[in-house]
This record gives C-alpha cells, structure tokens and sequence, in this order.
C-alpha cells in the first residue's frame, strides 16, 4: 500500500471503515475515517466555489479540533495550499506570513476571531472562514455554511503539487516556510504508520498544533491505520489527564518540556494516568534527568522517542526496546528504518562518515520537502544531492542508532575541542536544585569560546558554579564543564517551547 498523492490516501480512508472513530475529540464528538473523508470533500466543494487561483493560501488559526484538522486536510483538494500559522504570532509575524504564502483565506477560531478586523485594514480582499463553535460574526461565513457538493478525488494529481506550507520553528532565527508536496506530506504519514507510531488499535493523543509537524503528519497516519486520535485543543496538564482517565487515552506525545510541566503541575496525580501504555517524545533533546522522573512516575509505561524535522518529516524513532535492558541507548535518538528513508553523516563537502563519527545528518527520501517558499538561496544550501541538511551534528553507531549531538550553531567550540551545549545541559539536568538549565558558548578571548551555563533553580536550592563543576566532576570532561554561570528565573522560549540559545546568548553578551 503506498500513496503519492493525498487523494489516494482519502480513497483509501473513504473505502475502509475499520468501525472505529479516526478522530474524536474532548466534548465526545466522533467520526470515522469515512465520516471524515466525506466532509473533507465537501468543504473543499465550498472552498472550490469560491473560485480562487489554483495555489492561493488557506490561512489557518486554529486549536487543535475537528474544523481546524478539516480544513487543513480540505484545501488541497481544492488545489488551494493550507497554511497552518503558529498560534502565539504576532500580528506583524502573520501579516508576514499571509503576503509570503499569498493567502486569500484565513480560518479563524473563536479565540481569534478579534484579529480579523485587523488583517482586514490591509488585506481588505481576505476571505475569512470561522472554525470554531461560537456565534460566527456578521461578515464571515461559518465553515459548515461552506460546505457544498462534495469534490471528487483526483486520481490524476500531479504528487509533486503543493500540498501543506508548514512554518519551521523559530529556534534558531525567522521561521522559513517549508513547502510539502503531496507526495512528502503523504510519505511522512506512510513512514509513522509503519513505525507503528502510534500502535493500530489503540487511542492516542497529543498536544503538539497542527501548525507543527508533530502535530499534522501523524493525523494522516489516523486515516491509513485503524487507531483513534482524540484532539486536545491545546497542552493543559488537566485536559491531558482527562484525556486519558477519561477518555481511554493509551498512547501519548508531548515535548519533553511539557512533560516537565506535566509531572512538576501542583495538581499533577499518578492516578490519572492509571490507563497510560505508552509515552511519545520529541522535538527536542530530552534530558537524562526528565526521562528519570519519568520512568520514576510512570513505572509501567513504554517510551518511544521520535527525531524529525520540518523539512524533511519525523521519519526515526527510538522504540521502546531502547530504553531499557541491555540494549538501552536512551541517549540516542533512533535507528532508521523508515521504507525509502535514508540517513547519511556526512562532512561538509556531502561525504559519508564512518560510524562513530560526528558530523551533519542528512535526510534523504520521500518525505523531504520541495523547498522553502520565496528562499531559493536557503533552499539550495538546504537540499543537497535530494538530502536535506538538517543543522543538526550526529553519529551512528554500531547498531545503526542514530545520536543527535547538537545543533551546529549551537556547538561550543572551546580552546580547540568541540562541545555539543546539549550533552552538558543533560549531565546537568540530574543535580538536584536545577529546574531547568540552558547551555551556550560565550566570546572569550584565552578560548575563542566559553561555556556558559544558564540555570532556573528550584526554590528549595540554588546551585554555585563550584557546586555544577563538582558534580560534573566524574561524569564529563573537565574542558566540557562551564567557566561560568548564570541563575535566572525563566528561560526565553520558542512558541514550541525550546529554548531560543541565540536570545539566550545575545541577553548574556549584550548585543
Ligand atoms: P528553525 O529551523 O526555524 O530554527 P526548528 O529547527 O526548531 O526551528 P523544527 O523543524 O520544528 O524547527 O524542529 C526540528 C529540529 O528540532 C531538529 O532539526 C532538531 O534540532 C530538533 N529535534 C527534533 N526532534 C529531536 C529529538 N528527538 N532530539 C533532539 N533534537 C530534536
Ligand atoms: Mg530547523
């Protein structure tokens, strides 16, 4: 069973009722796969009418709910481009991304309906759809008045058509706009289905937006394989307890920080996850300290973690057979495997490394975009040969495990040797009195750079330098340790959560 297009994989969806709900949701609305299909193409029948240029953008704001996923997965059927924006954007950061996507459209949920007044005083040609289950304002049309004859499949789609513009993170500097195609978009849902990601059968859930690939690419899984998706709005830690004692929610993916933010909540209880089979991490590097407490918290539950990008999909996958026992590598990041994926370490002129060696990793396969939309520069540097360079240093190792060390601009290099900021920050992680710790390299004119330490302290203790550099005494290299430290109460974070190192570094020196 493989799909080129999103038209086949609603086909497919559309003929195989397993009698299972694909998507339910908190309020205990459900649908089948077919149910599903069914109103895709019939709201790509309203978006059809009206009559816009093939490739125009449909913007969309909205939590995570039934009409928001609906009207992602409806535009391309209406060779319109879904835009899923990044809920906590400024006013200026949309306006920025609806000229660069050229959006004609913009669906809005009931909690920004108000910005509509605004996008409208410069685009007074907007066409706004409202997603949520409000009262729709005067003006607007509901996105259940748009539904109109439902569009037919395409058999015919080019699979290179744009799919999906999915905005990259933000961490390291302006999020790019990444264009998939159906086929990359539809190859990274075959990829999770294999990888069992989640398992057929169960009910899983997640607080990753649909704005992220996280978020988007596993609810196309729900229509290949016969599992359950309940759609949270947003991370709350008492929605997610919900979701799981009460809605049956076996398998879960959250950030590593919001699973910090789930175990430290006040109101956090172990009872409400008595039903937790499985838990699903990303995005980030995971510290060995969170991943203790969580073993420590949930005792009976298996972890997976999942390494992916933007551009190129999540695609590797640490099962749970890496996480303990004698195979453990927690350290790692996953052994690739994904069908037509390929990862390669390769040095900066694109040769392969050996295993064992650092160096950049490298994607290549179906699930890589077609590029970045307006940045044929960045493009080039991005795509090499068809892979595409993540910014990411990692190794492989005799298994075939894949280590992500850091990101490239994010690596210390300290009197000559290389330190990766994320393997002192993990060693650090485990002192007791650190909350959270961030790990940069300073200007410094003996060592070209420093490293610096940034740490939230718990309120029961605050650690000195002297007392990290103890600690880390047996556990990394004298040169790794920091010359210097920083207490603070709060890190700056990325609307993804993760830590922004060029704010960081930039507060720490003045620029
Ligand atoms: P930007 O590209 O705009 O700076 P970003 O890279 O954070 O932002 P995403 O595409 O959302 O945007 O994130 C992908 C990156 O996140 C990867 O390149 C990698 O650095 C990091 N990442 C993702 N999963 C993991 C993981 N399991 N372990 C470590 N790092 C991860
Ligand atoms: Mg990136």
């Amino acid at each position: 069973m493989t799909f080129q297009t999103l038209d086949e994989l609603y086909h497919f969806a559309e003929k195989t009722d397993s009698g299972r709900a694909a998507f339910s949701d908190l309020s205990g609305r459900a649908l089948t796969s077919p149910d599903f299909v069914r109103d895709l193409r019939q709201i790509a029948g309203g978006l059809t009418k009206l009559g816009l240029k093939p490739g125009k953008g449909v913007a969309v704001l909205g939590l995570n709910s039934i009409e928001t996923l609906q009207i992602i997965l409806a535009a391309p059927l209406a060779k319109l481009i879904p835009v899923p924006l990044n809920l906590r954007w400024a006013a200026a950061e949309i306006a920025f991304a609806l000229d660069d996507a050229d959006v004609a459209v913009v669906a809005l949920d009931d909690p920004f309906l108000p910005l509509a007044t605004e996008l409208a005083k410069n685009r007074p040609d907007l066409i706004f759809v409202h997603i949520g289950q409000g009262d729709t304002p005067a003006g607007m049309q509901s996105v259940n008045d748009l539904r109109a004859e439902p569009v037919e499949l395409n058999s015919e789609r080019d699979p290179a058509t744009p799919a999906i513009i999915l905005y990259t993170g933000g961490t390291t500097g302006r999020s790019k706009g990444v264009v998939h195609s159906h086929a990359s978009l539809v190859a990274g849902a075959m990829v999770m289905a294999v990888a069992g990601f989640p398992t057929t059968g169960k009910t899983y859930s997640s607080c990753f937006p649909f704005f992220h690939v996280a978020g988007i690419q596993p609810t196309l899984t729900r229509l290949i394989q016969s599992s359950t998706q309940l759609l949270m709005p947003l991370f709350r830690p008492d929605l997610v307890a919900s979701a799981v004692r009460d809605h049956g929610v076996q398998e879960l993916g959250l950030a590593p920080t919001m699973m910090q933010m789930l175990i430290t909540d006040p109101e956090f209880s172990c009872k409400n996850f008595a039903g937790l089979e499985r838990l699903m991490y990303g995005s980030s590097p995971i510290s060995a300290g969170l991943l203790a407490g969580l073993k420590g918290t949930f005792p009976g539950v298996t972890y997976t973690q999942a390494y992916g990008m933007t551009e190129a999909g999540i695609t590797i996958f640490l099962g749970p057979q890496f996480h303990s026992g004698e195979l453990e590598r927690i350290d790692g990041a996953g052994q690739p495997g994904a069908p037509g994926v390929q990862i390669r370490i390769e040095d900066d002129n694109g040769a392969a490394l050996p295993r064992g060696q650092v160096g950049e990793i490298v994607v290549y396969g179906p699930t890589v975009m077609s590029g970045y939309r307006n940045r044929p520069s960045e493009t080039d540097a991005a795509l090499r040969n068809g892979g595409y360079r993540t910014g990411d240093l990692g190794m492989l190792d005799d298994m075939g495990v894949l280590y992500v060390r850091d990101r490239l601009k994010d690596m210390i290099i300290t009197g000559g040797e290389n330190v990766y900021s994320s393997e002192v920050e993990s060693a650090i992680s485990t002192l007791p009195g650190v909350a959270m710790v961030a790990v940069v390299g300073l200007p410094d004119e003996k060592w070209g750079e420093r490293v610096h330490a940034v740490i939230v302290p718990k309120e029961t203790h605050t650690p000195t330098l002297e007392e990290v550099n103890g600690y880390l005494k047996d556990r990394i290299a004298g040169y790794k340790h920091p010359r210097s430290l920083s207490l603070v109460k709060e890190l700056p974070l990325s609307p993804m959560n993760k830590v922004l190192k060029h704010e960081l570094r930039a507060q720490l020196t003045g620029d």
